[in-house]
């Protein structure tokens, strides 16, 4: 059985933007759980003190949640609010928050979205932006391919004249170990079609620049 399989979204939560998971696939949870038992003592650590008892499984439930985006198809977010419409102008959606997991260390990064297209006979709703951004960052990633999964999957979707996806993330990976730049921020980006052109580009990060810094 995939781990995700008990896993419920419920609706209501999901239309307030917050997403409270209270069901999860119990045997992927004692699973999990019972190798974080292990860890815990590999670690030096009891895994009996009290503090520690319920720590396996809220890691378990934890990962389940932040991983959620395994089960969930971004193309069929778009696809059930994409409307005929004769807009051809650029559509920008700013500062949609990003939470993932590096798939190197599993620590999070964390940071800013900012997503334009430009139409071609079909816009979406424009909340579906920030879902599609979600469902591909629940899952193990790098901030490079998190970048063209999204873009790949508005061109796909919408086909549109063009997509611009900028990304910029801190990444717990380098601030709390290794080379400890604290306040480093990685920023990727991709483009296709208009945005490939210089002056659309350009006009792009002209209006999303106040969050560039
Ligand atoms: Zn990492």
């Amino acid at each position: 059985m995939d781990k995700h399989d008990n896993l419920i979204l419920p609706k209501e939560a999901e239309l307030k933007g917050y997403v409270n998971i209270d069901r999860y696939n119990e045997e992927a949870v004692d699973r999990i759980a019972s190798h974080y038992g292990d860890i815990l003592t590999s670690l030096g650590e009891d895994p009996k003190r009290e503090g520690l008892l319920k720590t396996p499984e809220r890691i378990a439930k934890s990962l389940q949640y932040l991983t959620h985006g395994y089960d969930i198809d971004p193309k069929e977010i778009l696809l059930s609010a994409r409307f005929k419409e004769e807009y051809s102008q650029m559509v920008i959606v700013k500062d949609i928050e990003v939470y993932s997991l590096c798939e190197h260390h599993m620590l999070p990064f964390f940071g800013k979205a900012h997503i334009a297209y430009i139409p071609n006979g079909h816009i979406v709703g424009l909340s579906k932006i920030p879902r599609v951004v979600d469902a591909f960052a629940r899952r193990l990633q790098v901030q490079e391919r998190l970048t063209n999964e999204i873009r790949d999957c508005i061109q796909e979707t919408l086909n549109p004249v063009g997509v611009a996806v900028v990304i910029e993330c801190k990444h717990l990976c380098m601030s709390m170990r290794g080379i400890q730049k604290q306040n480093s921020v990685t920023t990727t980006s991709a483009f296709t079609g208009e945005f490939s052109k210089e002056r659309t580009r350009m006009e792009f990060l002209q209006l999303i620049k106040a969050n560039l810094g």
